[in-house]
């Protein structure tokens, strides 16, 4: 089951054409929406930065987005999905190959059903991650197609045994290839300030509300790789790792090497929130 523009569709009545601009040039964007007992968590909210990252492409969506989460709902219900995700694609549409935008095409819109499980026992045990420069573009608060900087900084996480990389530009951790980094020093929480050189994780919206409630003082400001190195804690959040605690960086414990108090204190008060 998937959706293919605004109809819900078998894969294999799909076909995506050669010249489809996702395919050449990377030209779109994306969301993957959580699924907890069957039912989407915070879809307005990955809905409402859908909207932000097309518009700042310069895409027009090509129905309104109450129609979309309509089709996104039904979507849910028909694949029966219990605990998994949602992958959710708009490019540009297809057109004869040309860097420059084509006069008028159609977007195409894609959405379809994953079927995974929460990480337990990373979130349980922590990973480890390792630092690797921060090499990609300007614009890295819009959901862009265009990953391969975030996909070789990962593949050399995976190399070097790791499970994330960290990126650091001009000496200060920006975030992971595919989650927000926060770290603590100080007893206070620190994550990097929401501008264009991070992409503005919905958990880590949902995590700094929970340090409020939880009396954690916060900090949006970035951290050195200095500072990292002397964290008391670090943890990385996203739709599918949720709030992971990092327990090692490159050859490095952090902390005691076990994943840290506010991590799990933050972890409870979100399983609160799934359990909703
Ligand atoms: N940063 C990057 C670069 C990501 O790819 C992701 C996951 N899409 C995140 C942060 C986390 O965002 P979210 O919490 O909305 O999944």
């Amino acid at each position: 089951m998937l959706l293919y523009h605004d109809q819900i569709k078998k894969r294999s009545a799909v076909n995506i054409d050669i010249e489809d601009r996702a395919y050449q040039f990377g030209d779109g964007v994306y969301e993957v929406i959580r699924i907890y007992n069957k039912k989407p968590f915070y879809l307005d909210a990955h809905l409402d930065r859908f909207v932000r990252s097309s518009t700042a492409i310069k895409i027009e969506l090509p129905y309104p987005i109450q129609q979309l989460k309509q089709l996104l709902l039904q979507l849910i219900e028909q694949a029966q999905l219990e605990t998994g995700n949602i992958y959710l694609q708009i490019s540009r549409g297809v057109a004869p190959r040309s860097h420059a935008f084509p006069g008028t095409i159609q977007p195409v819109v894609i959405a379809y059903p994953q079927n995974t499980n929460r990480p337990i026992s990373a979130l349980n045990e922590g990973v480890c991650a390792i630092t690797t420069p921060d090499i990609r573009w300007l614009r890295c608060d819009i959901k862009s197609l265009n990953l391969l900087g975030a996909c070789l900084a990962k593949q050399e996480a995976i190399e070097r045994e790791a499970q994330e990389a960290i990126l650091i530009r001009d000496g200060y951790v920006t975030e992971g290839s595919s989650t927000n980094i926060f770290v603590v020093h100080n007893q206070t929480l620190y994550t990097h300030p929401a501008n264009h050189l991070i992409l503005n994780g919905v958990t880590r919206s949902i995590v700094l509300n929970l340090a409020d409630k939880l009396c954690i003082s916060t900090k949006e400001s970035a951290i050195s790789e200095d500072a990292l190195e002397s964290a008391e804690e670090c943890f990385m959040t996203s739709t599918n790792m949720e709030i992971c605690p990092i327990v090692q960086i490159n050859d490095k414990k952090v902390g005691t090497g076990r994943p840290g108090i506010m991590a799990k204190q933050l972890q409870e008060a979100f399983e609160h929130l799934i359990g909703k």
